[in-house]
C-alpha cells in the first residue's frame, strides 16, 4: 500500500490507513488544499474548477468526494464525468474555468488513484505550486464556505465531442485525405475513457474501427502501460482483422502508441518521431522532448532544419522548454505528444489524428514509415543500492569519470557519447538508480547499460 506525495501531485493505492494510502481523507485534504490555493490566486465572486476522470473503478468515488470539497470551498464545478486528461486541459479555458483537476493513475494498475492537478490555462502546475499546495494540504488552516455561499456542481459530457471537433477543424488534420485512404484501426483502450473517445474520433475520420477492451469500465484486461510486453492481443487482432495498424493509449489518454499492419510495436518511441516528421515537413521548427526520449527526434529535427533540445524528465517540465525555444511540436519518447496549436499537454487524439495524416499522404504502411526513420535501441534497467548510499555522490563520480564527453546534469546525469548514450536518475521514492541507454543495435544498447552499471556498483562498493 502506497501513497506518494510530490509537488507533482498526490498518488496512492485505494483502500486501508490514512496517510498511507489514497484513502477519502486524503483525497479530501489535498483537494481542499488546492481548491483553497485556486481562491487564493485571484480575488473574484466566483470561481470554477473543471473535474473529469478516467475508468478506473475508484473514480466516481474519488470524483463526488473531490467534487463536493470544492463546493463546500464554494467553488462551483463543471462536471465532465468520464474523460481524458487532454479533454480536461482543452475544457478549462474553453469554460473560462480557474482551474482543472483530472482523476487518474494515468498507466498504473487499478488499484491506484491519483489527483492530476491544472491551473487556469489547462496546464499542470510546476513544482513551485505544487510545493505549496502539499504544504497547505498539511497545516490545519483551510477554511470552507458558509451555508449560503457553497459551490454548484453542473454537468457538462459535451467535451470529448468539442475537443474532436477542435481536431477535425484544424488546418493540420486533412480529413478527406483520411476518408479516402479507408483506414481499417484496431484500438486498445485498455477498458478506459479512451475506449469511448478513440473510435469516436476515427468514426469521424471515416475510419473502419475494430474495438478490443473499449468498454470503460476500469476492469484492465492487462498491465496499463503501452508496452510491447502487455500488448499481445492487438498484435494478434491487428493481423487477423488485415488491418492498417492499431492505436494503443493509456487509461487517461496521454500517451499513444501504434501497432504496424504485421503485428509488431511501431514503438513508443517513434509516435513522436512520427507526428514531428509529419508537423516539420509542413512548418520547419524547433522540437523538445525529455532527456531519456530517443536521439531519433533530434535526427528528424535537424533534417528539417530545426534544433532539437531535451528537458528534464516530467510533462511540465518538457512544456516549459517549448514555451522558451518556441517548439512547434514537442513531447516524451512515451508516446506523449505535445501540439501546442491545441493546448500544452501530451494528446493521444491530436497524435491519432495528426499520425493518420501522415500516413494518408505518404500512402506508406505503417512497417514502410518506420523503416524511414533512424533506427535506434533502447534498455531500460535499474540498480538496487541499500539506504544508507548516498545516491548523488555516486551520481557526481561518474560525471567526473566521463567530463571528456558532452554530460547535462539538468536531470541525474546523461552522458551523450557520438553513436549512443546514457541516462543515470536516482527515484526519489526508493534507493535505486535507473540506467537508460540508447544505441544504434539492441545488443550495443544492452552491454552499454552492463558496462555503466557495473561501474556504478564498483563506485558504490557493491
Ligand atoms: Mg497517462
Amino acid at each position: 500500500m502506497t501513497l506518494i506525495k510530490s509537488i507533482s501531485g498526490i498518488r496512492g493505492t485505494i483502500g486501508g490507513q490514512v496517510g498511507e494510502n489514497l484513502t477519502p481523507i486524503d483525497a479530501v485534504k489535498f483537494a481542499a488544499a488546492y481548491g483553497t490555493w485556486i481562491k487564493d490566486q485571484l480575488d473574484k465572486d466566483e470561481y470554477r474548477v473543471v473535474v473529469g476522470r478516467d475508468a478506473r473503478i475508484s473514480g466516481e468515488m474519488m470524483q463526488q468526494l473531490v467534487m463536493n470539497t470544492l463546493v463546500g470551498l464554494g467553488i462551483h464545478v463543471i462536471d465532465l464525468g468520464l474523460s481524458t486528461t487532454p479533454t480536461v486541459e482543452m475544457a478549462v479555458p474553453m469554460e473560462h474555468a480557474d482551474g482543472g483537476i483530472i482523476l487518474t493513475a494515468s498507466h498504473n494498475p487499478k488499484q491506484w488513484n491519483a489527483l492530476k492537478l491544472l491551473d487556469e490555462k489547462g496546464e499542470f502546475l510546476n513544482g513551485e505550486e505544487g510545493a505549496k499546495i502539499l504544504e497547505m494540504a498539511e497545516s490545519d488552516t483551510l477554511t470552507f464556505a458558509e451555508v449560503d455561499d457553497l459551490g454548484e456542481i453542473s454537468v457538462n459530457d459535451a467535451y470529448i465531442d468539442l475537443h474532436i471537433d477542435e481536431i477535425l477543424d484544424s488546418k493540420w488534420v486533412d480529413v478527406e485525405a483520411i476518408k479516402a485512404a479507408n483506414f481499417k484501426v484496431v484500438v486498445d483502450a485498455v477498458n478506459s475513457t479512451g475506449g469511448i473517445a478513440i473510435p469516436r474520433l476515427l468514426e469521424e475520420l471515416g475510419v473502419e474501427v475494430v474495438k478490443l477492451y473499449c468498454e470503460p469500465n476500469g476492469e484492465f484486461p492487462h498491465n496499463p502501460e503501452p508496452l510491447k510486453e502487455h500488448l499481445g492481443d492487438i498484435c494478434e487482432l491487428v493481423v487477423k482483422e488485415k488491418a492498417d495498424f492499431g492505436i494503443v493509449v493509456d487509461p487517461d489518454v496521454d500517451r499513444l502508441a501504434f501497432i504496424d499492419e504485421k503485428g509488431n510495436m511501431f514503438g513508443e518511441e517513434y509516435t513522436l518521431v512520427a507526428v514531428a516528421d509529419y508537423i516539420l515537413g509542413k512548418e520547419k521548427g524547433n522540437t523538445v522532448s525529455n532527456l531519456s526520449s530517443s536521439r531519433a527526434l533530434r535526427d528528424i529535427t535537424e533534417k528539417h532544419g530545426g534544433t532539437y533540445q531535451a528537458s528534464a524528465v516530467g510533462e511540465v517540465n518538457v512544456v516549459t522548454l517549448m514555451k522558451e525555444t518556441k517548439a512547434v511540436i514537442g513531447g516524451e519518447g512515451n508516446g506523449g505528444i505535445i501540439f501546442p496549436e491545441f493546448h500544452y499537454g501530451r494528446d493521444s487524439l491530436v497524435g491519432s489524428a495528426l499520425f493518420l495524416t501522415h500516413l494518408a499522404e505518404k500512402k506508406i504502411t505503417v512497417s514502410q514509415l518506420l523503416e524511414e526513420y533512424p533506427a535506434y535501441f533502447m534498455s531500460k534497467n535499474k540498480i538496487q543500492l541499500t539506504p544508507e548510499l548516498d545516491v548523488d555522490a555516486i551520481l557526481v563520480e561518474m560525471e567526473k569519470k566521463y567530463a571528456a564527453e558532452e554530460v547535462s546534469t539538468v536531470d541525474g546525469v546523461k552522458i551523450d557519447f557520438s553513436e549512443n548514450w546514457v541516462h543515470l536518475r536516482k527515484s526519489n521514492t526508493e534507493p535505486i538508480i535507473r540506467i537508460y541507454t540508447e544505441a544504434k543495435s539492441q545488443q550495443e544498447a544492452d552491454s552499454l547499460a552492463e558496462k555503466i552499471m557495473e561501474e556504478i556498483k564498483t563506485i558504490a562498493g557493491l
